[in-house]
């Protein structure tokens, strides 16, 4: 269990891309279709921007069509923490649990044969770790 990372947003500021610190730090949503990962179907491991911390992988992503990158369940126990927000527009909150950083949201309208939930995760949230081609 690793120790939660706590930065001020100065230095997250400094070591983030702009759109890295606007989804990870400020909540912030890209537009669809406009993120790196969207159509990636490479192997690997997906990575938090903000701190390196193993979240999905690409075994359990999905084309939802969405223009988000989806995956159908999150890397390993404890990797994200869920939180719920909104009274009215009910959704559910994807945070690296490492880091707090903001990823996404997730649904319960994912393919129904792989558990049916979709994490709808921002690229820029993201870092794709290939997987040894060897
Ligand atoms: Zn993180």
């Amino acid at each position: 269990m690793t120790a939660k990372i706590e930065k001020s947003d100065d230095t997250w500021r400094d070591e983030l891309t702009p759109a890295q610190f606007d989804v990870l730090r400020r909540s912030g949503t890209e537009r669809p279709f406009a993120g790196a990962y969207v159509h990636t179907e490479e192997d690997g491991t997906y990575r938090c921007a903000g701190c390196n911390a193993a979240l999905f992988s690409s075994e359990t992503k999905f084309d939802s069509g969405t223009g988000w990158p989806s995956f159908t369940e999150a890397a390993g126990d404890g990797s994200v923490d869920l939180r719920q927000e909104g009274l009215i527009l009910r959704r559910t909150e994807v945070r690296c649990a490492t880091c707090d950083g903001h990823l996404g949201h997730v649904f319960d309208d994912g393919p129904e044969d792989r558990g049916g939930q979709r994490y709808c995760i921002n690229s820029a949230a993201l870092k794709l770790d290939p997987e040894d081609a060897s």
